[in-house]
C-alpha cells in the first residue's frame, strides 16, 4: 500500500477514532501521556524532596498551562522534566500523532509531513530518538529467539551499495540475520568490525538463539562450532541448490526477510538503528494490519516512558 492508500485503510478503522479521540484536544492528550508514564507521574521538588503537586498556570509560565508546585518551599517545576518530552516545543497532541504515525510501517516522512504540519527535521530528529530508545530496549530486553527444537533460519548479508550517512557505515556491511520460523520474529546485527569468522559470530548467536535451537544455515565455514554450542546444524549448499533434496532443509524464511530488510531500511541515515527498529517492528506483526499499528504504537509509547 502506498501512503494515500494507507491513510484511507486507517480512516475507515476504530484505530483512527481512538488517536482522535486522545489528541482532539491538549488537555486530553496530556492526561494520556500521564496515564501512559511518558510524564512522570510524580515528581519529587528538587529543593527539600517533598512530593509536588500539579497546578493550573498561565500561558506565560508554561505553554502546557500545568506545572509542578512544591507546597512548602513554593518552588516550580515544567511537567515535561525527567521525561523525553523534556526541552521540546512539540505540543502534546502533534507529538502523540507522530509516534502514531510512525508506527505505521512504509509511511513515508512526507505523508507524515503533509498529515500533521510538522517539518521534515522534526520528523526525523523523532524517528531518531524513537529508534535510540528502541535500540536501547532491545539491548536490555534481547529475548533471544528460537528454543529446542525450534527451527531458525540464519545467513548474512551484505548492506549498503549506497554510502550511508558521514562515512558511519563503511560501504559493504555485513549483517548477521535470522528468523524463527514458528513466531517470525528475528535479529539482525552489524557484524562487528565487519567481520563474520566464528570468533566474532558465535558470541552474538548464543546471545540471541536460545540452545537447543535447530539452526539451518549455508555452509559458511564459521558455522562449523554450532554443533558443539548446542544447537542441532543443518546446512544447505548454496551455490548447488536452495533446498537440500534430502533434508528439505532451506533457508528461504531468512532470504526472503532480507528483502523486506533491505527494502525498509532504504534512506536509513543509520543502519545500525534502521535494522532495530525492523526488529522492533517484527515483534509486533503477528496479527498484522489494524493491531500491527496499534501494537507498534503501544510499544513505542512503552519504551519512550520516562
Ligand atoms: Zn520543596
Amino acid at each position: 500500500m502506498d501512503g494515500v492508500a494507507i491513510i484511507q485503510y486507517i480512516m475507515s478503522t476504530s484505530l483512527h477514532q481512538e488517536i482522535h479521540r486522545i489528541t482532539d484536544t491538549e488537555e486530553h492528550a496530556r492526561e494520556f501521556l500521564f496515564q501512559r508514564g511518558i510524564l512522570k507521574a510524580t515528581m519529587p521538588c528538587p529543593g527539600c524532596s517533598s512530593p509536588m503537586t500539579l497546578v493550573a498556570c498561565s500561558s506565560s509560565k508554561s505553554s502546557d498551562l500545568l506545572v509542578w508546585r512544591c507546597p512548602p518551599c513554593k518552588r516550580f517545576k515544567n511537567i515535561r522534566s525527567d521525561s523525553v518530552l523534556s526541552g521540546q516545543k512539540l505540543s502534546f497532541s502533534l507529538f502523540l500523532l507522530l509516534v502514531f504515525y510512525l508506527s505505521i510501517k512504509s509511511l513515508p516522512s512526507v505523508a507524515i509531513r503533509q498529515l500533521i504540519g510538522v517539518s521534515e527535521n522534526t520528523i526525523s530528529d523523532w524517528k531518531t530518538i524513537l529508534h535510540t530508545r528502541v535500540a536501547n530496549y532491545l539491548i536490555a530486553n534481547p529475548s533471544p529467539i528460537g528454543g529446542p527444537g525450534v527451527i531458525v533460519e540464519m545467513d548474512e548479508a551484505k548492506f549498503g551499495k549506497r554510502k550511508y550517512n558521514k562515512g558511519a557505515y563503511r560501504e559493504g556491511q555485513w549483517v548477521l540475520g535470522a528468523v524463527d520460523r514458528n513466531t517470525g520474529h528475528c535479529f539482525l546485527l552489524p557484524c562487528p568490525n565487519n567481520k563474520r569468522d566464528a570468533l566474532t559470530l558465535l558470541p552474538l548467536i548464543q546471545r540471541w538463539i536460545l540452545p537447543g535451537s535447530v539452526v539451518y544455515t549455508d555452509e559458511w565455514a564459521a558455522y562449523n562450532g554450532l554443533t558443539a554450542a548446542t544447537y542441532t546444524h543443518h546446512s544447505v549448499n548454496h551455490s548447488i541448490q536452495f533446498v537440500d533434496p534430502d533434508t528439505g532443509v532451506h533457508t528461504n524464511t531468512q532470504e526472503g526477510l532480507w528483502a523486506h530488510v533491505k527494502k525498509s531500511v532504504v534512506g536509513a541515515t543509520n543502519l545500525e538503528l534502521a535494522l532495530v527498529d525492523f526488529m522492533f517492528r517484527r515483534r509486533f506483526s503477528a496479527t498484522g494490519g489494524c493491531h500491527q499499528i496499534s501494537n507498534c504504537f503501544n510499544g513505542y509509547l512503552s519504551v519512550l516512558k520516562a
